[in-house]
Parts: C-alpha cells; structure tokens; sequence
C-alpha cells in the first residue's frame, strides 16, 4: 500500500540530511509517496512570520504524515518558531526520542544506555503567553492540564508496553510548583496502578537530571513536562555521543510528525559533513508509525551495521574507534550498502509488535465543585516598604474582604517580612473574605474600581478556587 506524506527540507543542514534519509528509506523499499512543502526560513523572510504558507497546512493536514528537516528560527522579529507551533496545531501531543549508546563503535561515557524520553509536546511553559507587566518584571504563564497530563503518561505506559520496557520513571519539580507539577505527578501514579506489569518510580527533575546524566542504565522510558523534556533529551542524545544520533517522533490523535532531534546547524551546512542520522532515526519512526514495520527493520539495522563498521561522520569520528570518516552523502551510501545486513554485536532490532499506538480518546471527567474563595491582585508600585503598601490596600478593601497578605515574586514580605527581602516593583495583594463571609465577582469588580479611584495600578487579578473544597492555589512563599 502506498502512503502519501508530506516532506519538508527544512533549512541550513536540512536539504542534504533529508536527501540522505530518503534515499536510504526508498532503496529499502518503502512504499511512500513524497509531497514536499516549503517551510523555514526562505518563507520566514518572505514576511510570512509563522514560517509556512496555508496551502502547506492543508497538505500536512491532509497526508496526516509529515517528515521535517530542521528549520532556522529567524532571532528577533516576531518570528514564531514553526516547530511548537505545528506540534500544536496539530496536537502532536507525544514527544518520543529514543537515545541509545552504541558502545564500543561510538565513544561514550556511558557503554550501558538504552533510554526513550516521552516528553509532553503541546502545554507546559511553552503555552507561549508571555506579559511584561512592570518595569521589572515580565511574566511566562506556565499551563499544565488534566488531558496533557492524562495522553502523556498514558502514551508513555502504552510505549512501554508494546516495546517491551520494564519501568516509566516521572520527572516533574512538584516540591516547588505543587499545583502544575504536583497534577502531572499525581496524574502518573493514578495511571502506573493501571499497568501493574510495569515498574514505575518518580524523581524530582533536579537530582533526577543529575542521576541520569550519570548514570543513564538505570532509567528506561521517563515520561516529563515538556521544558525538561526539551532539555533533558538533548543531554541524553548528546551523552550517547552525539546530538547527531536521535530522531523524534511528534504523535496526535490524528497527525503525526517525524524529525531529528537537533537544529538546522547552519555552522556545518552545505559542507556534506552533517550527520544524517538523528532525521533517519526519525524516519525509521515514521516507517513504523504507518506500517511499514519491515521495512522499518531493515533500515535500522542497515544503519546499525555501518556504524559497527566505522563509517563515521565527522561529529563521532574517533581515531581509534572509527575505521573511515565519510560525509553525509557517503555516510547513506554506506547504509544502503548494508540493507539486508544485520549488525554484529550490537543487537540488532525486531519491530513485529512496531506499528502506531492507538490509545484511547481522553474523556472529560464530571466538574468538580467549584467556589471562589479570594482574590490576588497584582500591583505595579515603586515603594519599598510592604507595610506603607498594606495602608494603601486598606483604602479599596471591603467590609466583607480583607488584605490576608502581600509578596513580592511569591515571597510573603507582609506581615511580618523581613526586610532583607529584596522586592520589585511587582506586588500581590491577597485578599480574602473574611469569617463568616463569602467573596463574589462583583466584590472582584469593587475592589478594582476602588483601587482605580485610588490610583493604585493593578496589572492583573488571579481568582482563587476551592475545588471540591480543596484550596486550589499556592500559599505565599513562608505563609
Ligand atoms: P543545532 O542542533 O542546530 O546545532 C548545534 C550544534 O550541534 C551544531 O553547530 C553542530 O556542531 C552540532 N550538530 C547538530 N546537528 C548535527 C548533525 N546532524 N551532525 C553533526 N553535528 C550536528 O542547534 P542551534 O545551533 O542551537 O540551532 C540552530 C537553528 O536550528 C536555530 O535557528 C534553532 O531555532 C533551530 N532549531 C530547529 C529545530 C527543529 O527544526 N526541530 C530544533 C532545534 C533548533
């Protein structure tokens, strides 16, 4: 069967990595059909800032399939990055990189790795909703949902399962954001009591980081929030010996996107020393996701073969360890020479159980109940005392709600701070009903009227919620 996908070259490294992949993959006898799209730069420049036309979007939409070289994000300009962008889109919601050392072919401190980081691909910080609000401080909305959660580790679970994985470790810093975090965290050990077969563990991402980079053996598929999972699978990629060696898979519930895990390298492009294995491992990805698990196979093991050989490209060229340094174009000869061939004492791949997951849809749960319980208001001021500041709030509170506290970047510093806290010009009141009273959206709406009759600039309000009763809101820092 033929499957139509869409194919873009991308930029800098991109156009000669993409025509090594492909043509490794259609000498190992893949069946795809390539419809190819202009994206990155070039469309950037032409003054389209989101870096590709509507017409492409349509036929990305339309194959469900897309293999992406990298693409250079102009700096500045109001360039949005194309990568986040499509994943989001789209809803490519998994991020799956697998990283594997190759040892003893391919130096590395670290013989025994063979990890695959699942990385959430659509929330977290990279909401993109970004404000200045005052002259010192701007601020980055950090977004982590129910669903996001749910897909995420449930694909890692799945994952785990169909490869054959023993354990799904969760990465999150749920000791310090323990609302965003803290759900992600308790989203995976609601779902690890549904894979019982499947060990699972959880590390706060800081020491979790350090143990990884120091001793990967010990992790297996880890499942994170997409900031660290950004980070963490390029240290993992990069410990394996190069970042030139991992492909990404981007999986949705209806479209699915394939690349390397590294950037447009525009320092080493059209020079044909790339290495054209991080989008090849990409492809091998895709070439499973849509069935064509045997050719899949082939491939893999093709290439595993060629770099048991000591066909190297310059970036994991090691005298000693390496036999030839060869250039990107050489590099695919090398691997289509080797189709049919296995690997010797690496292990070579088998991918009968490969082909794409199919999980199912997330389903709203019954909503909670849901109360409003205060407010903080958020206000640009250039004093310095915090207690001057709670006069102030005293001019626009109401009978019914009052000041609880104030912070300045989360630390409480009323009442009773300290004066070594450093403060800014950007400050929280919190106000609460108080006993016996309850606080309303008109109570909201009166307290900013108040508070614009005292020129008091507030920048922004947070409502504060009770679900089911439960506080659902940080305390102050020191509350
Ligand atoms: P990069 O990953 O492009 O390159 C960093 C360095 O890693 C290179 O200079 C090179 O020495 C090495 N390297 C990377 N890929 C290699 C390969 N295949 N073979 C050999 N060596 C390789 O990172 P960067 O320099 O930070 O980013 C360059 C551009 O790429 C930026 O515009 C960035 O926005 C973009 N980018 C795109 C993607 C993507 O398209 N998915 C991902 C990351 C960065």
């Amino acid at each position: 069967m033929i499957t139509k996908i869409t194919v873009a070259k991308g930029d800098g490294i991109g156009p000669e990595i993409m025509d090594a992949t492909l043509e490794i993959i259609l000498a190992a006898g893949s069946k795809i059909e390539i419809e190819e799209i202009e994206v990155g730069e070039k469309v950037y420049l032409a003054g389209n800032t989101s870096g590709i036309a509507k017409e492409s979007w349509d036929i990305i939409r339309r194959n469900k399939v897309f293999l992406k070289a990298p693409i250079t994000t102009p700096q500045g300009g109001g360039y949005k990055s194309l990568n986040v962008t499509t994943r989001k889109f789209l809803g490519l919601y998994s991020n799956v990189r697998p990283c594997m050392s190759l040892h003893p072919f391919i130096k590395t401190k670290h013989p025994i790795m063979d990890i695959v980081i699942v990385r959430e691909n659509e929330e977290d910080l990279y909401a993109g909703i970004e404000h200045q609000q005052t002259d010192e401080v701007i601020q980055c909305l950090k977004l982590i949902s129910r669903p996001g959660c749910e897909k995420i580790v449930r694909y890692a679970f799945e994952y785990a399962k169909q490869y054959g994985r023993k354990k799904v470790t969760c990465f999150s810093k749920d000791n310090i954001m323990k609302q965003t975090d803290g759900l992600f965290h308790s989203v995976f050990d609601e779902i690890a009591k549904e894979y019982p077969e499947i060990e699972n563990e959880h590390w706060i991402v800081d020491i979790g980081a350090a143990k990884l980079a120091d001793t990967p053996e010990e992790f297996d598929v880890i499942v994170m929030p997409n900031l660290y999972g950004d980070i963490l699978s390029d240290v993992a990629a990069q410990i394996t010996g190069s970042v030139g060696l991992a492909g990404s898979a981007n999986i949705g519930e209806e479209c699915a996107m394939f690349e390397a895990i590294h950037g447009s390298a525009p320092p080493i492009a059209c020079q044909n020393i790339a290495n054209p294995s991080g989008l090849l491992q990409g492809a091998v990805m895709m070439l499973n996701h849509i069935g064509e698990t045997a050719v899949a196979e082939k491939v893999q093991n093709a290439w595993l073969k060629t770099l048991e050989d000591g066909m190297h490209t310059n970036d994991i060229f090691k005298e000693g360890n390496s036999k030839q340094k060869v250039g990107t174009k050489e590099f695919a000869q090398a691997v289509i020479a080797n189709l049919g061939n296995k690997p010797s004492t690496l292990k070579a791949v088998s991918y009968a159980n490969g082909s794409a997951l199919n999980l199912p849809k997330y389903k709203r749960k019954p909503a909670a109940k849901k109360e409003l319980v205060g407010v903080d208001l958020f206000v640009h001021w250039t004093g310095t005392s915090p207690d001057e500041l709670a006069s102030l709030v005293n001019k626009i509170e109401l009978d019914h709600s009052k000041l609880s506290m104030i912070t300045n970047r989360g630390i409480k510093v009323y009442p009773d701070g300290f004066p070594e806290t450093f403060c800014t010009d950007h400050w929280r009141y919190r106000i609460k009903p108080t006993d016996g009273n309850d606080i309303s959206k008109t109570d909201i709406i009166q307290l900013l009227s108040n508070a614009e009759a005292n020129n008091m600039d507030i920048i922004k309000t947070e409502n504060l919620y009770a679900f089911d009763g439960k506080p659902a809101f940080s305390l102050g820092q020191g509350q």
